[in-house]
């Protein structure tokens, strides 16, 4: 019998995640962001849901030629662009569009030898200071581009550092873009998940001389495709009207009975009061569950929320049975995700309480746990 541990993807929720990205930015077309292995799903297992995009963003080369294997013959875009100049032959051949952030990747463009010219994103650093163009750097990289021959069409591209605070967060980057921008042609794209979220609404449709709006010409929708909050949290995925895309879940392999006084795991960190029933169950860090999630931490049994106690060791943790006095091994437990009678618990209060967020712990999935994609 395999061991009793779990991932499911659910296909009906990347559906409807992409959906009320479309619904957020109407005017605009939708990237769906499928780096990171789809945020941990799995390129291939979440393909069919999301094939319903406008196209793909993602960072490896080997991820694109993956898409093109599954037939996607819809735009493809690079997020960080070529890494070495041999890069742009395979952008070439499976016409896949770029970023460009620093003057190396237009020196390689420049000598690149091809009949078909690229699409490009030109990216400006609007305050993270991680890639791009600055914006007094920008113009004049945009008019080395537009004279290349290599070169078809530039799009204009920013990423936000705050979009997360929500509609202020976007205020200063959005000018700085703006203004270095305005009277250049071209698509622009600016927003993630948050931003999209914090600012929808028509976009593209900017009149004449009119500003462009945060949703623009393309979304690019990662997080909230795959069920989390991107400003948990201060708001969550019920708010958003967003559903969880992976379930992680497993079942309880023991149970103890503690007397006050005996502790639980290693180090001892957790001591009963009380006399009370503790749950083992078969899911420990080396399958994805932060090692870091303090006692406390929410998790459900047989759909009851109950607690994680003690230190997460690397095939099992410990939950309280206190509120969950009928569970036995072989009761399920929910570590994030779905649970049995409709019951939920968001990925993002797992990574919350653990320090961290939906997308480290959604991007940990390891090869171990086998997973299932159900409708
Ligand atoms: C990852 C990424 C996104 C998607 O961000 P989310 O917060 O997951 O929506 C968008 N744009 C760029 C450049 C990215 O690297």
């Amino acid at each position: 019998m395999p061991r009793p541990i779990q991932a499911l993807i659910h296909a009906a929720a990347l559906r409807h995640n992409l959906a009320r990205a479309t619904a957020a930015a109407p005017d605009s077309r939708v990237f769906a962001v499928v780096k990171a292995e789809a945020y941990g799903h799995g390129i291939e297992r979440v393909f069919d849901a999301l094939r319903g995009a406008d196209g793909f963003a993602l960072l490896e080369l080997g991820d694109a030629e993956r898409l093109r294997r599954l037939d996607w013959r819809g735009p493809i875009l690079l997020l960080e662009g070529a890494f070495e100049p041999r890069d742009l032959e395979l952008c070439s051949r499976l016409g896949l569009w770029h970023v460009i952030h620093r003057e190396a990747q237009i020196d390689w463009l420049a000598m690149h030898k091809t009949h078909q010219p690229h699409r490009v994103f030109l990216k400006m650093n609007s305050g993270m200071n991680r890639l791009g163009f600055t914006p007094s750097a920008f113009r004049s990289a945009w008019a080395r581009l537009n004279a290349l021959p290599q070169v078809e069409e530039i799009t204009l591209m920013t990423h936000f550092a705050d979009a997360d605070q929500g509609a202020p967060g976007l205020e200063a980057s959005l000018k700085r873009f703006r203004e270095a921008t305005h009277d250049l042609p071209g698509e622009r794209t600016l927003a993630n998940s948050a931003a999209t979220l914090a600012q929808p609404g028509p976009s593209a449709l900017t009149p004449p001389g009119g500003e462009p709006q945060v949703a623009a010409d393309w979304v690019r929708a990662g997080i909230m495709v795959y069920g989390s909050a991107p400003d948990f949290p201060a708001r969550g995925i019920d708010q958003w009207d967003l559903q969880p895309t992976m379930t992680l879940r497993a079942e309880l392999i023991a149970t103890q009975s503690l007397q006050p006084g005996d502790s639980v795991g290693y180090g001892s960190r957790f001591t009963a009061e009380a006399p009370m029933r503790i749950g083992i169950v078969a899911c420990g860090y080396a399958d994805g569950y932060p090692r870091h999630a303090p006692t406390g931490t929410p998790v459900l049994v047989d759909g009851v929320r109950t607690r994680l106690v003690g230190r997460v060791s690397m095939d099992m943790l410990a939950v309280d049975l206190t509120p969950v006095p009928q569970a036995q091994p072989g009761s399920e437990a929910t570590l994030w995700g779905r649970g049995p009678r409709g019951s939920v618990l968001p990925i993002d209060e797992v990574a919350h309480a653990a320090g961290t967020v939906g997308y480290e712990l959604m991007c940990a999935l390891p090869p171990r746990v086998p997973v299932r994609v159900e409708e």
